[in-house]
C-alpha cells in the first residue's frame, strides 16, 4: 500500500460486506470479527453457517454505523479484501510472490514427523504441527495455541463437531491432533486465550486464517493480533459442510460419525471406523457438500504461516513442511538439532512438491477474475478460463 492510499483507507463493513462477503469471497476466516473494536460483528460457528453477519441493524444487515464514523478495522483485517495477497507478502517478505511462485514465497521444503511415538501416532501426518506446538510451549516461545478441538472434548468425540480451542500444554496439544475436514475458525478462540492471560500464542489454520495475521500488520492494526507470534497453516483444498456426515456417509454409506475414530483424504475420502474397518469415499461424491466459503479460495499452500504443513506426497506418515520465514526456519532447525522431530529433504519426494504447485495453481483458479488480479497471476494458460 502507498502511503497516499494509507492515508486513504476509509473502507468499512459496507464495502466489506458488499465485496467480500456478499460476492461469496468471504472463507469465514473470522478475521473480521476478532477485529472489531465496537464488538458488533457476530459469527455462528454452526452448520451452513460459518460466516459474519452485523449485530447492529440501524443501517440495515449491509451498513454500520461505526463505520459511518471512520472506523475501519473489519476491511483492514480481512484477509480477502481487494490486493490481501500483495500487502501479506510484503509485511511477510518485503516483496510480493512472483508468477512462478505459485506456492508462494518460500525458504525450504522438507518432510518431517514427530520422534515421539504417541505425537507422531496421534497426528495427522508425521505429528509435525503437534510436536511444534509441544516444543514451544516447553520452551517458552508460546504461552498457548489456537487450535480446533472437538465439541465435547472426548465424551463429544461422536460427534465430530470441530470446534476452536486453546492449548496450553502438551495434553490439550494432543486433544486437537488430527484432521477433521469441517470448518473451524481456529482465530476465535483468541478470546478465550485473552481471558486466560495468555501473551505468546500460535495460531493453527487452514490457508486462509493463515493470511489474517500478515494483512493486519500491513494495514495497520496488527495489534489485536498482537500476542500470535507463530503462524502455522495447513495445506486445504477445501473443507465440508457438517451436514456430509448425515446426508452423504451415514444416507447413503451407513457410517455412523459417532463409529468413525479418524479421517483422511488423499485422492479419496478414506475412513477408519471402530471395529476396525476402512471405507473409502470418491471424492467427487463429496464436492456437493464443498463448504460454501470454499468455493472461490485461491490459497492451498497456506502461503502466508511461518511453516506450511500439508500430507500429500509418497510418504504417507510424515509432514511436508514448507518453511516460510526466518521464525519458521529457526523453529524447526532447533528441533532437529534437538532430535524432537526427524527430517528428509523435499528432494526425497520431488512428486509431492510438484503436486503441491499444481494444486496450488488449480485452487487460484478459482478466485473469480471479476476480483483484484493478483491471486490469480502466473496461471498457466491451461487454467487461464
Ligand atoms: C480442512 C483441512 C483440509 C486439508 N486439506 C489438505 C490437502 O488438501 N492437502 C494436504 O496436503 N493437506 C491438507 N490438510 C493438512 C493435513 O491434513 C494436516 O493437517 C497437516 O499435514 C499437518 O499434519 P500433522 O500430522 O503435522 O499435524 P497434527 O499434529 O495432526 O496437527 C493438526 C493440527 O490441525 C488442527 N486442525 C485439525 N482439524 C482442523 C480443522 N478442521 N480446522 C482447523 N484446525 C484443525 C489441530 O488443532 C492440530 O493442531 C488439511 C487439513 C484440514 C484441517
Ligand atoms: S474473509 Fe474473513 S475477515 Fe473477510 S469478511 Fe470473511 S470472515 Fe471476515
Ligand atoms: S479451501 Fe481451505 S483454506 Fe480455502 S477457504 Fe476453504 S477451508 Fe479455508
Amino acid at each position: 500500500m502507498a502511503e497516499d492510499a494509507k492515508a486513504r483507507w476509509t473502507f468499512q463493513w459496507k464495502e466489506l460486506y458488499d465485496e467480500v462477503i456478499d460476492s461469496g469471497l468471504c472463507t469465514g476466516c473470522a478475521g473480521c470479527v476478532i477485529a472489531c473494536p465496537h464488538d458488533v460483528i457476530g459469527y455462528n460457528h454452526a452448520p451452513g453457517e460459518y460466516i459474519p453477519f452485523h449485530l447492529e441493524e440501524e443501517l440495515g444487515l449491509d451498513d454500520c454505523v461505526h463505520g459511518q464514523k471512520g472506523c475501519t478495522s473489519c476491511t483492514r483485517a480481512c484477509p480477502r479484501f481487494r490486493d490481501w495477497e500483495t500487502e501479506a507478502d510484503r509485511h511477510l517478505f518485503g516483496r510480493s510472490r512472483q508468477d512462478d511462485e505459485m506456492s508462494g514465497v518460500y525458504k525450504d521444503v522438507l518432510l518431517t514427523r514427530a520422534v515421539d511415538d504417541a505425537v507422531h501416532e496421534l497426528g495427522q501426518d508425521g505429528g509435525l504441527v503437534s510436536a511444534i506446538l509441544i516444543w514451544c510451549l516447553d520452551n517458552g516461545v508460546i504461552d498457548g495455541a489456537l487450535v480446533s478441538h472437538l465439541e465435547g472434548g472426548d465424551a463429544g468425540r461422536a460427534a465430530w463437531k470441530a470446534v476452536p480451542a486453546v492449548a496450553t500444554d502438551r495434553e490439550s496439544v494432543l486433544a486437537g491432533a488430527g484432521s477433521r475436514y469441517t470448518y473451524s475458525a481456529n482465530t476465535l478462540a483468541l478470546a478465550e486465550a485473552r481471558e486466560q492471560g495468555l501473551e505468546s500464542l500460535a495460531l493453527v489454520g487452514m490457508s486462509c486464517q493463515t493470511s489474517i495475521g500478515p494483512v493486519m500488520w500491513h494495514r495497520k492494526v496488527g495489534k489485536v493480533g498482537r500476542p500470535i507470534k507463530l503462524n502455522i497453516g495447513l495445506l486445504c483444498s477445501k473443507s465440508f459442510d457438517d451436514a456430509i456426515f448425515e446426508e452423504l456417509f451415514w444416507a447413503k454409506y451407513r457410517l455412523p460419525k459417532e463409529e468413525m475414530v479418524k479421517m483422511n483424504i488423499k485422492g479419496v475420502f478414506q475412513i477408519w471406523m471402530r471395529n476396525g474397518d476402512y471405507h473409502e469415499v470418491n471424492l467427487k461424491e463429496c464436492h456437493a457438500w464443498t463448504r460454501e466459503g470454499c468455493n472461490f479460495c485461491p490459497d492451498f499452500a497456506a502461503e502466508h504461516a511461518d511453516i506450511s504443513t500439508g500430507g500429500i506426497g509418497k510418504y504417507s506418515d510424515w509432514t511436508l513442511t514448507v518453511v516460510r520465514t526466518e521464525l519458521g526456519r529457526q523453529i524447526i532447525m532447533q528441533m532437529l538439532e534437538e532430535g524432537v522431530i526427524e527430517g528428509r529433504p523435499g528432494d526425497s519426494d520431488p512428486d509431492a512438491i510438484a503436486l503441491m504447485h499444481k494444486l496450488s495453481a488449480k485452487s487460484r483458479a478459482r478466485w473469480p477474475t471479476w476480483a483484484d488480479p493478483t491471486a490469480r497471476a502466473g496461471l498457466p494458460a491451461s487454467l487461464v478460463g
